[in-house]
């Protein structure tokens, strides 16, 4: 076996793992296999470098690609004037920088057969478009879909998150299968370019993340119609009068909004080759439906491995040092761990999965670090709405909100006619109403009178205030000298 993964060397410093290396002559194990070409994935194998910098890493890509971030998928890749985008996938960052969607270039990987995979005991190797279909824990051996075994001294599951579907979908007829997608990867992006292109007509179903940045993003290009079943845009996680002005914003975007519209069913009409929605009894005609309804994580391979499965929140149970078994590591949208401050939870963001990734990697390498770092999250809706935010930010939690202008909903309501007889002039002058304008502000979530969760509202750069708010550990006169906690991944 490989001279690095025997137990006593995993628990010496540094130097002595980089000494036997030297000693290693033909490994019968990849040190490291990384499942998922992910950002989880990629940021772990920076993790396993940061300790061990000639380490052997195989990853294991489910799509045809090498490892690339999300976001600008349903931001910045829209907003190019570039005619060439869908090709060179590059775009223009929150710097100014003109950056590329992928990490790294794919021949800075050594690109490896799939059918052919042998460890050499040092370097990066990607296999692409194949996925992992079985793990075995105690044989520690991960097998691909084209029946190749590979053997492992540690493994990561950064497998991520599949989009949801809708009931009706699958049993949509051939024709209109390809009008209703859902959207997650670079090959969605340009699926959907081309659609938006020829100016369709298209339905985004969901009011959430994807939902709501997308319809905005797609709005630059086409018709757009948001259809979701709460009262506003962002309605499950900003409070009820936050959501309803972001739809005011989100509808001076472009975007024609269906609010309190649950969508009932979802056919095809063969005559105009168009895909009807019905909502509150209304049937509704598009060209192309973009379904946005949540993921669920992909924990198949965990489960069949005999990982524990959290019942709750659907992700694979690991340990602080994000271990699920021995040697067994996962990171990124599809993991359950438990955060010290805020408990068990599962986070489908970016920065929890470079965070996590991070972590999981050192781990693996040998420095083991308790995953105790609070990760951020952020989202654009057009040019007048970004914001960052931490922590638990669920909107059936109670919320306070500080604003520039207070909000209506927060306006104490006119006080009841003096009743007959009584002093007029001792009741209260019903405050004017103040316009409802959210331009700028912070709401904080609280559970059991416990700061949980913290939105920063057209305020950037101040994560690390918000960390330390959520940790109990806050020094109001640090509150102006501190700097954005985003990470960048890009080689
Ligand atoms: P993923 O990025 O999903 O990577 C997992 C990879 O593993 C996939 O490529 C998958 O194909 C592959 N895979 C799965 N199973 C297997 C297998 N068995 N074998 C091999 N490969 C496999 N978060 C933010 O905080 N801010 C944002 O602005 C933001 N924007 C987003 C925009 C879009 C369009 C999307 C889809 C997500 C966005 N997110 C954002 C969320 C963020 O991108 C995710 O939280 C992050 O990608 C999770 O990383 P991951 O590595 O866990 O999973
Ligand atoms: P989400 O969990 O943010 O939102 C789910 C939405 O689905 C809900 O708001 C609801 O409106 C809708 N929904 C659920 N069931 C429905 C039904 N039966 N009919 C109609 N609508 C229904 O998930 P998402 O918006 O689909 O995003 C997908 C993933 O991408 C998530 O993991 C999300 O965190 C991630 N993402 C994150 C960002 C960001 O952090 N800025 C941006 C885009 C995507």
């Amino acid at each position: 076996a490989h001279a690095a993964l025997a137990p006593e060397v995993e628990d010496k410093e540094e130097e002595t793992v980089e000494e036997t290396e030297k000693a290693v002559v033909v490994p019968d194990r990849f040190q490291y296999v990384l499942i998922g070409g992910g950002t989880a994935s990629y940021s772990a194998m920076l993790g396993i470098q940061e300790v061990d910098p000639t380490a052997e890493i195989l990853i294991i890509a489910g799509e045809r690609y090498g490892p690339y971030q999300r976001p600008p998928l349903s931001k910045e890749l829209w907003f190019s004037e570039d005619p060439e985008v869908t090709s060179h996938l590059q775009f223009t960052n929150w710097e100014g920088k003109q950056t590329s969607l992928f990490y790294q270039d794919a021949n800075e990987y050594e690109q490896v057969d799939a059918a052919d995979l042998h460890p050499t005991g040092s370097g990066v190797k990607l296999v692409t478009g194949h996925r992992a279909v079985a793990l075995d824990v105690d044989a520690q051996t991960v097998t691909l879909d084209n029946g190749t075994t590979v053997p492992y001294g540690k493994v990561l599951l950064a497998t991520g998150g599949t989009p949801r579907t809708l009931a009706d979908q699958k049993a949509l007829p051939e024709a209109a299968q390809k009008r209703v997608v859902t959207y997650r990867s670079v090959d969605d992006f340009k699926k959907l370019a081309a659609v938006a292109a020829q100016g369709k007509h298209v339905a985004v179903i969901g009011g959430g993340f994807l939902g709501s940045e997308l319809s905005v993003a797609l709005a630059k290009k086409t018709k757009v119609t948001q259809v979701f079943p709460e009262d506003g845009n962002m309605a499950l996680v900003f409070p009820r009068y936050l959501a309803r002005w972001t739809t005011q914003q989100v509808q001076k975007e472009g975007v024609a909004v269906l609010s309190k519209s649950k969508v009932t069913a979802l056919k095809y009409d063969a005559e105009s080759d168009q895909i009807v929605i019905e909502t509150n009894g209304v049937q509704h005609k598009f060209d192309h439906v973009v379904v946005a309804v949540g993921i669920e994580p992909n924990v198949e391979l965990a489960r069949q491995a005999g990982l524990e499965i959290d019942p709750v929140r659907g992700g694979i149970v690991v340990n602080a040092e994000l271990e699920a078994r021995r040697n067994v590591f996962c990171a990124g949208d599809n993991v359950s761990f438990h955060d010290v401050a805020l408990g068990r939870r599962r986070v489908e963001h970016y920065d929890a999965a470079v965070l996590g990734g991070r972590w999981a990697g050192r781990s693996m390498a040998g420095k083991p670090k308790a995953f105790t770092h609070q990760s951020m999250f952020w989202s654009d809706l057009g040019p007048k709405i970004g914001y960052e935010a931490m922590g638990i930010l669920d909107s059936s939690l109670v919320t306070v909100g500080v604003w520039g202008q207070q909000p209506a909903a927060d306006v104490p309501a006119a006080p009841a006619a003096a009743a007959e007889g009584e002093d007029k002039a001792a009741v209260p002058a019903a405050p004017a109403k103040p316009k409802d304008d959210f331009k700028k502000g912070v709401v904080f979530y609280v559970r059991d009178d416990t700061i949980v969760g913290c939105l920063m509202f057209n305020i950037h750069g101040k994560v690390d205030v918000a960390r330390r708010v959520l940790l109990g550990k806050h020094k109001p006169a640090e509150a102006n000298e501190l700097p954005s906690s985003s990470t960048s991944l890009r080689k």
